[in-house]
């Protein structure tokens, strides 16, 4: 039975109860009229009456206002009957009952205008959060299948920030009128945040459909007047939807699976509607448990590192090896970092690891690049990390703590980080290089950078990704555009590694393209501590 139901049922009882006692200090009017003794306690029985009114008013506006109206009418009108009948006794008790009446018609206009207020928002004047939750309490109760539609205005933040919020507030209250236009007989509209709306409607229409017809109309153009001037702006959204009963039976489990088909549309570039299903929960489940997993792993050491070396492609000479964390509980299970490094980087929990592989890879290693210079030991670093301000004060406390040298540190970033704050990553990069770290360009040729952005970086790798590399023995097309990558590298004063080698074949294409730097299953995974160690001790044997 859903909450609110509960509560009808207890304020019904009270009503019932109020009634009665109502009826019973009536009775106890009538017994004063009769016995003259009892006729000075008349009014403190109708004063009972109309406290006993208030109290229902106060149970439940609608219906207490109703109720409370018909018993003193009920009482108006015996007064009138008695008034009529000659007894002017009954006069004084008339008129308090008509007083009665005009209070309780104030005090319940005044209520009942509260309670619509509390309901709604009073910039679009739909339904705000409390008001959704009440209909859909009410639809739930009905039993029909209905949709919501959880609708987020993305870029609705900049428009406000940019015209005022005289023309946000304007904006918002033109996209509910279009939509009430567009779907007024199949729609009910709520406004729950900012920019948040929830669209509810009927369980017999195409879900899918509806929800994109919605967006294409939120999407067209708008043209808001203010003071005199217009301008046209273009709304973007995008909705996650969710179905009574077939995605969740109370109102509170479907506005969440909404918002979890919602999150999963915004992190979508194309498809703009999302209908809930139970593999979004599963995938959301699984990262709040990565998230407390890696918490847990950072308090007991979960972590390790593996070190993957990287060769010349010339004479296969090693030239260092990338740092790879990995996370084993003590259960055995092992996460990869493909899946437990995206959900860190969704919290802060990625600066700590990033902060743990630093020094941890720069201790285990200080004393093999003492004893080689020439190797380079390379750790991935979060555009989180990367594009902070106090990032390169970090490098620099753990490098003073490990006593690691600068010109044996690389650190490997993605063109996420640029994407993030092209002017800190730039700041940054020379800062690093200034210390006499070098950085690498992880991941090439997977980002959305713009390669003017890309090509201006002072960066010393060029890492290219192996989605490019795969194949390029068979397909000529990939080959020329890996060479193209490698020339463009060259353009940029950097050296280029490929990463992701798995086979001969792509190594002797990739030698006759002028690639410098090789990484991959072809000639080495990535090794354990102990092992990457044997592998320095064999240049000493050279
Ligand atoms: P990445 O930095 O691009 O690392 C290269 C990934 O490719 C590694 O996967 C490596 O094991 C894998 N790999 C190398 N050669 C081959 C090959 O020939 N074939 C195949 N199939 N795979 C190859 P891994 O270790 O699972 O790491 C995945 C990603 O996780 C990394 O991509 C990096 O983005 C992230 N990551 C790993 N360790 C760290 C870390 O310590 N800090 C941060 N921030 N991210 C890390
Ligand atoms: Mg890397
Ligand atoms: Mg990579």
């Amino acid at each position: 039975m859903g909450k609110i139901r509960r509560i009808y049922k207890k304020e019904n009882f009270f009503l019932l109860l109020l009634v009665a006692l109502f009826a019973g200090s009536q009775i106890l009017i009538m017994i004063a009229n009769k016995v003259p003794e009892l006729g000075v306690y008349k009014g403190v029985f109708g004063a009972l009456q109309y406290g006993i009114c208030l109290i229902m008013l106060y149970v439940n506006i609608e219906k207490g206002k109703r109720i409370a109206f018909t018993l003193i009418l009920l009482s108006i009108a015996g007064l009138v009957g008695t008034v009529l009948h000659g007894n002017r006794d009954a006069l004084p008790g008339l008129i308090n009952a008509l007083f009665y009446l005009l209070t309780i018609a104030i005090i319940s206009n005044f209520i009942s205008r509260r309670e619509r207020e509390s309901r709604t928002d009073f910039i679009t004047g739909v339904k705000n959060r409390k008001g959704l939750y009440l209909s859909l309490e009410e639809k739930i109760e009905d039993g029909n299948e209905f949709y919501i539609a959880y609708i987020s205005l993305s870029n609705f933040k900049s428009i406000n920030d940019s015209y005022g919020h005289a023309y946000g507030d304007e904006v918002l209250r033109r996209i509910v009128a279009r939509i009430e236009d567009k779907f007024n007989a199949t729609c009910s509209v709520s406004r729950i945040g900012g920019a948040e709306f929830v669209i509810s409607y009927d369980g017999s229409v195409d879900a899918q459909d509806m929800a994109d017809r919605l967006l294409a109309t939120i999407r067209e153009k708008l043209t808001i007047e203010i003071d005199d001037t217009k301008s046209d702006c273009y709304l973007e959204c995008f909705a996650g939807v969710a179905g009574y009963p077939m995605h969740a039976t109370d109102y509170e489990a479907l506005i969440k699976n909404a918002d979890i088909a919602m999150t999963e549309a915004g992190a979508n570039k194309s498809k703009k509607a999302y209908l809930f299903s139970n593999e979004m929960l599963d995938k959301i489940n699984r990262q709040v448990y990565l998230r407390n997993l890696i918490k847990e792993g950072l308090a007991h050491d979960y972590f390790y590192l593996v070190y993957q070396p990287q060769f010349e492609l010339d004479d296969k000479k090693l030239r260092g090896f990338e740092t790879l964390i990995r996370m084993k509980t003590p259960s055995g299970e092992f996460v990869s970092p493909g899946e437990f490094i995206p959900v860190s980087e969704k919290s802060d929990l990625i600066i700590q690891i990033d902060e743990y592989v630093l020094l941890r890879a720069m201790k285990e290693f200080r004393d093999v690049v003492m004893k080689h210079p020439e190797l380079t030991l390379s750790v991935n670093v979060s555009s989180k990390n990367f594009a902070d301000n106090g990032f390169v004060d970090k490098v620099k406390r753990l490098m003073e703590v490990t006593q690691f040298p600068g010109s044996n540190l690389e650190i490997e970033i993605t063109e996420y980080t640029m994407a993030k704050s092209m002017e800190l990553t730039s700041d940054n990069i020379d800062k690093l290089r200034a210390m006499g770290i070098m950085v690498a360009l992880d991941d090439f040729g997977t980002g959305y950078t713009s390669l003017n952005y890309v090509a201006s970086m002072p960066i010393d790798l060029l890492k290219i990704d192996k989605s490019l590399i795969d194949d390029i023995e068979n397909d000529s097309k990939r080959r020329e555009f890996v060479r193209a990558v490698i020339t463009m590298g060259q353009l940029m004063d950097c050296e280029v590694i490929s990463e992701g080698v798995e086979n001969d074949n792509q190594i002797n294409c990739l030698r006759e393209d002028g690639c410098d730097y090789v990484q991959g299953f072809v000639w080495s995974k990535p090794l354990m501590y102990e092992d990457a160690i044997k592998l320095t001790e064999t240049i000493e044997m050279e």
